[in-house]
């Protein structure tokens, strides 16, 4: 393939070369530009990601299904074998049995995107358990009398029947959804309501329920599902006032609150309410400029802080407690994918850059699971700080650490009328089509330990189109783009997409190198002093630090000799300081903040 055989755009950014969108006849379509592909369109291939997806479909696929519905058969008094699971989950715990619809999820999703069939099996067995748990008032687990929780548990049950449904093919999971919802009704309360009475039950968070209500709506027909997730939007106290540009966050619980977002973008795709759009758009703006550490994560002891008060800096010394993580990354990354697929020709890379750091740094970061209940939880920043399990079995994070994880083909690529935008820089395979010609896509790369990935296409035949590259804003020297081996004449300008137009044929392979620098983060505007150590998408940390360093005075980063590819020293006060990335301490104490010199 010559290059004179081709027409390039040049452009600086994908705004000035992307062409005209077609105006779609479908309302839709036209609400999410960007589309998002199937869990089977894209695989990981290799690298961070793909380990650790790796290690966690093996993990959740070894789970035992007889202890998993134990505590529904003993609810239901069904012969019940298998030991209890402890924790959270057993039928005295804090939330029993909340999980489980989670674990079929995210099963469901690792079965969608691998093919593994082992997955889909025991989505299936787990399934048609619960399904002769639910008896014949279809309450199951779910009783006034046994689970104060209703709404927070059965949003679960719902999350797992739809993915048994539409990613395990199981008809049978469509038609349980209008049961286990028919035998909540004389459960559930009658308007949704802000998180109350923690301690003073009857406790519940009904406005997480909406996304998967509206979903559900659609796949089963069932008017029921549409018209209680209108009734649970947290409208007033939180999706208006984010709409009219204000605030309302400060001392919120911080997972439950930032979840709901999803709702709120779900609501915005059904009822198509720009109010919605501007409500997501704001909270955006809110959780990346005022609440989150350097990592991307957020809400200090679980509730986000007053802004311009120093609260976060004041949190290194007061709690362990940073950011309860595999459920806030859930919330987190959904947030930046919905964004990105609302927001037609994106002029610049923000929401895509925060769900690059957001994965690296929290969800990648987490001390892997051991096999019997014991799950990462809290994300720790203060000095000398290490990666610990929840104090308790089963949590929270053990449900929303499967479907995070589960998600994560879905970060990777997304398409749009004007063609394919190109996220995040990981090993994987995609298949799709243009204009109906199937095309395969590979990309190959050693990112972030390398500055180069290589995207080699392999359509059916010829076929035009553009390419959009993220050029992260953290980029300080240009980006440079290759076709075939040949430099391209087109600036990959720092918060833009990088457009490259082309026909492509089989073998064609585009590389691009974002070349990474050291930079410094300051944990909050009272305290531009206190700083965490950024070197592109990745947070850097010290290694076996000492109680003193954090109060050190630290050339940062110009200080910084390499000693391998993700290795650096810095010396003072006669020391070495070694920094690695968060996401490669396992059991070593890190430090994440320091003085700056
Ligand atoms: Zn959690």
């Amino acid at each position: 393939m010559n290059l004179n055989r081709r027409t390039f755009v040049k452009a600086a950014t994908a705004f000035a070369a992307a062409p005209r969108l077609i105006a779609s006849a479908n309302a839709t379509s036209t609400r999410e530009p960007l589309r998002q592909f199937d869990y089977a369109d894209v695989q990981l291939t290799g690298g961070p990601f793909a380990q650790q997806y790796d290690a966690l479909h093996a993990h959740y696929l070894a789970l035992s299904n007889d202890r998993l519905l134990k505590v529904y058969r003993q609810r239901a008094g069904l012969p019940a074998p298998g030991k209890d699971m402890g924790g959270w989950y057993d039928r005295d715990g804090f939330v029993p049995g909340h999980s489980l619809g989670q674990y079929i999820s995210g099963l469901a999703r690792f079965g969608a995107s691998t093919g593994d069939t082992a997955c889909h099996q025991k989505v299936h067995d787990l399934v048609d358990g619960f399904a002769a748990t639910l008896g014949p008032n279809n309450q199951s687990i779910l009783r006034p009398d046994t689970n104060l929780w209703i709404c927070y548990t059965l949003d679960k049950h719902f999350a797992g029947l739809i993915d048994a449904a539409t990613l395990s093919n199981m008809p049978a999971a469509k038609e349980l959804l209008s049961r286990v919802l028919a035998g909540s009704q004389s459960l559930l309360p009658a308007k949704g309501r802000d998180r109350i009475a923690k301690k003073d039950p009857p406790y519940d968070e009904t406005y997480v329920m909406p996304e998967n209500l509206f979903t559900a709506a659609a796949l089963t027909g069932n008017p029921n599902f549409r018209e209680l997730a209108r009734r649970y939007l947290l409208d007033r106290e939180l999706f208006y006032p984010l709409a009219d540009g204000k605030d309302p966050f400060p001392g919120q619980h911080a997972y439950s609150h930032a979840i709901a977002l999803s709702s709120a973008a779900k609501a915005y795709q059904v009822l198509g309410d720009d109010t919605y759009l501007k409500s997501l758009q704001n909270a955006f703006h809110l959780l990346t400029t005022q609440q989150q550490f350097a990592s991307g994560g957020w809400g200090p002891n679980e509730t986000f802080v007053t802004p311009h008060r120093g609260e976060l800096y004041n949190a290194l010394s007061t709690t362990v407690d940073h950011f309860e993580t595999p459920c806030g990354a859930y919330a987190a990354t959904k947030l930046a994918r919905y964004l990105i697929r609302f927001t037609p020709a994106p002029t610049n890379t923000a929401h895509a850059d925060n769900l690059e750091r957001v994965l690296f740094n929290t969800i990648l970061a987490v001390k892997p699971p051991d096999s019997d209940g014991d799950y990462p939880y809290y994300s720790t920043y203060s000095p000398v700080a290490t990666k610990v399990f929840y104090q308790k079995k089963w949590p929270c994070c053990s449900g929303t650490l499967a479907q995070t994880v589960a998600d994560y083909p879905l970060n990777i690529y997304f398409q749009s009328d004007a063609g394919l935008y190109v996220n995040l820089y990981t090993p994987s395979r995609l298949r799709f089509k243009i204009a109906g010609k199937p095309i395969e896509l590979t990309q190959e790369t050693r990112y972030p330990a390398e500055d180069t990935t290589a995207l080699t296409l392999h359509p059916a035949s010829p076929t035009a189109f553009t390419i959009f590259l993220r050029i992260p804003a953290w980029l300080t020297q240009p980006a440079t783009i290759r076709l075939n081996g040949k430099p391209l004449d087109l600036r990959g300008q720092s918060g833009t997409y990088a457009a490259v137009h082309g026909t492509w044929r089989a073998g064609d392979r585009l590389e691009l190198t974002l070349p990474q620098s050291f930079r410094t983060e300051p944990i909050d505007d009272l305290h531009p002093e206190t700083v965490a150590l950024m070197r592109g998408p990745v947070q850097y940390v010290a290694l076996n630090p000492t109680p003193e360093l954090s109060q050190a005075r630290l050339a940062l980063p110009s200080g910084l000799k390499q000693l391998a590819p993700q290795s650096f020293i810095e010396n003072y006060s006669g020391n070495q300081i070694v920094f690695i990335p968060l996401h490669h301490i396992q059991n070593e104490t890190y430090t994440t903040y320091f003085s700056k010199a």
